[in-house]
């Protein structure tokens, strides 16, 4: 499993994290993601680690706002999507067929205007389909007065790639995205999930999920954790869930194991 520290990082990062590509410390891991109406492995989400030599596992929360300052973030990103397609090829090879990937990508990424060519050079290359990629991005300011980032998304689009707006709900301008992009789902962010006790959290999963019904958007929540959380969004026919419930994030080999018991397992 990824386990990952939280502390303050050494002001040496930055010129760490140009050494770090190189020397291959960065790695990914996987976390399942769950269709609640047939219980079984929608696709997986690819997330970044950095094996630090002295720092021991950075977390992607210290570290990619420092890959954006840096705009190393650019290379690196593109380092994400030929890995984890790479790695759904193979799991495609291997008998799971149907699972999609989900890569987060930063607003600093969307802003290069060969981002979008990039993205379907790599899937070419690895041999993966642009229907299997979902790209989620987080709202932000930034993305919401480019031209470019939004000329992006919609190329991709066109080339069967799938835009999910993560952590939906917090972001500045969650509902302006969908009259702007062709967005195919919201994942809920999982502040949310985790207060499912309080009422107006009850309520704001309730109004997305509706939303996503009523205009065809598929709706993922994530950081499910409990049986509670997920009987609830079953309940409510929200259509895929993320969390520690059914997995943590997983190293690769883990991942491939997790995929081969699954199917025995026949689902949740
Ligand atoms: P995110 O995209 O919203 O990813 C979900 C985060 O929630 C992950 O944290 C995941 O490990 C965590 N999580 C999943 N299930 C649960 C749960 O049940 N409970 C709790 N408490 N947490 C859960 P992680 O891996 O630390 O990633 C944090 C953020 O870093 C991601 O949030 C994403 O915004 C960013 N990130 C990760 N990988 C990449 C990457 O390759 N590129 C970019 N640009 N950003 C990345
Ligand atoms: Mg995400
Ligand atoms: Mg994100
Ligand atoms: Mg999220």
């Amino acid at each position: 499993m990824c386990g990952l520290v939280t502390k303050s990082l050494q002001s040496n990062v930055k010129i760490d994290l140009v050494a770090a590509m190189e020397k291959e410390e960065l790695f990914l891991c996987y976390q399942p993601i769950i269709n609640t109406m047939t219980k079984r492995i929608a696709g997986v989400e690819a997330l970044i680690r950095w094996k630090h030599p002295n720092q021991g596992i950075i977390s992607p929360l210290q570290f990619i706002p420092v890959a954006e300052e840096t705009r190393l973030i650019i290379p690196i990103g593109l380092w994400v999507l030929r890995t984890a397609s790479s790695k759904l090829k193979e799991w495609h090879e291997n008998g799971f067929a149907d699972i999609s990937l989900s890569v987060n990508v930063s607003a600093i990424q969307l802003q290069q205007p060969d981002f979008g060519e990039a993205v379907i050079k790599i899937l070419y290359e690895t041999g993966m389909f642009p229907e299997y990629l979902e790209l989620e991005i987080t709202e932000s300011l930034l993305l919401e007065s480019s031209l470019i980032a939004a000329n992006n998304l919609s190329y991709l689009n066109k080339q069967g790639v799938r835009i999910t707006i993560d952590d939906f709900g917090t972001g500045y301008n969650s509902l302006k995205y969908i009259q702007e992009l062709d967005v195919s789902s919201f994942k809920i962010d999982r502040t949310f999930i985790y207060n499912i006790g309080d009422k107006v959290n009850k309520a704001i999963i309730d109004a997305i999920i509706k939303l996503g019904h009523d205009i065809n958007i598929e709706i993922i929540g994530e950081g499910v954790e409990t049986k509670e959380q997920y009987d609830y969004l079953k309940k409510k026919r929200c259509h895929k869930v993320q969390g520690y419930y059914f997995s943590k994030p997983l190293l690769p080999e883990e991942m491939g194991e997790f995929l081969k018991e699954y199917i025995k397992r026949k689902g949740y």
